[in-house]
């Protein structure tokens, strides 16, 4: 592993353009479970709960699960706080190496531990949108309106809209800013991270298959602690282990190596 990392910094050292995309294994640390690691979100509910279809035909049963969940801290974002993988790559952005973060979690972290250039490719689940007007509020209000009883299917505050949280549901497609930044930083970038994620959601997944298949290719470092879907087409290093305790050693490095 020591090795693996010096490799890695030497890499970010030289790097132009490092890009990273992160999945829910960068906030498992936080304390928020990923979907598909044993214990994962995936073993206790439904992902059809997240659907989009059943979220229409049911409003306040969504919302009533999400309340449920929040309070047994099964998927409490709220509480959460960023870890050290967090910090680090903030860290990284703030030296100027790391130019954009494309994350596929909804939970803020990376913009609580500071990173600017973040692009929610999933969108956030801290915040509601009216589906009618678009109009955002905190999540936290809702909430509170839901657990006061004021409101079953909470509504837009403007136009009366039903309110969902502002993070994509199975069957909804990837807000377009986002797929555009993504798809430009994709082409830009020379080095590209891939940080806790199972790359087995589409089309986040497509961005290592993407630059990889430009010219020149990208470098792709992968840290996970279970090696990626795709890492045998897409990984030209696969570091296994926790991304807060890799992350640390690869910032405090690189500072030293800067400074
Ligand atoms: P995933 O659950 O499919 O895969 C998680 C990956 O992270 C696995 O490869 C696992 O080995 C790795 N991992 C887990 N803990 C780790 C750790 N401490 N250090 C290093 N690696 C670790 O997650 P995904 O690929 O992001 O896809 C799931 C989808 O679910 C995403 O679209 C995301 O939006 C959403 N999601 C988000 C959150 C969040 O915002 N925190 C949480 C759960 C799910």
């Amino acid at each position: 592993m020591e090795k693996q990392i010096k490799k890695v910094v030497e890499i970010l050292a030289k790097a132009k353009n490092v890009v990273a995309l992160t999945g829910a294994g960068m906030s498992t640390e936080s304390g928020i479970p990923d979907f598909r690691s044993p214990g994962g979100l995936w073993t206790k509910i439904d992902p059809g709960e997240f659907s989009i279809d059943r979220f229409l035909q049911n409003p306040s049963r969504f919302w009533r699960l999400n309340l449920r969940l929040k309070q047994s801290g099964e998927f409490d974002l709220a509480s959460a706080k960023p870890n050290p993988a967090h910090l680090a790559l903030a860290q990284m952005e703030r030296l100027n190496i790391l130019k954009c973060l494309i994350t596929q979690n909804i939970d803020n972290l990376h913009q609580r531990a500071g990173s600017v250039e973040v692009v929610e490719f999933h969108g956030n689940f801290l915040r509601a949108v009216c589906l009618k007007c678009k109009a955002l509020e905190p999540i936290d209000d809702v909430e509170e309106r839901i657990m006061s009883g004021q409101e079953e299917t909470p509504r837009c505050l403007k136009c009366g809209g039903v309110l969902k949280p502002d993070a994509i549901f199975f069957g909804e497609a990837i807000p377009s800013r986002a797929l555009m930044i993504s798809q430009i930083q994709s082409q830009k970038c020379d080095v590209l991270l891939v940080i806790g994620t199972s790359l087995q959601v589409f089309p986040a997944a497509q961005i290592p298959i993407a630059v990889k298949i430009k010219a020149p290719p990208a470098t792709v470092i992968e840290i996970n602690r279970e090696p990626s879907a795709l890492h045998e087409q897409v990984s030209d290093m696969l570091l296994i282990g926790s991304a807060s305790e890799i992350m640390t050693k690869i910032i405090n490095r690189l500072e030293g190596e800067l400074s």
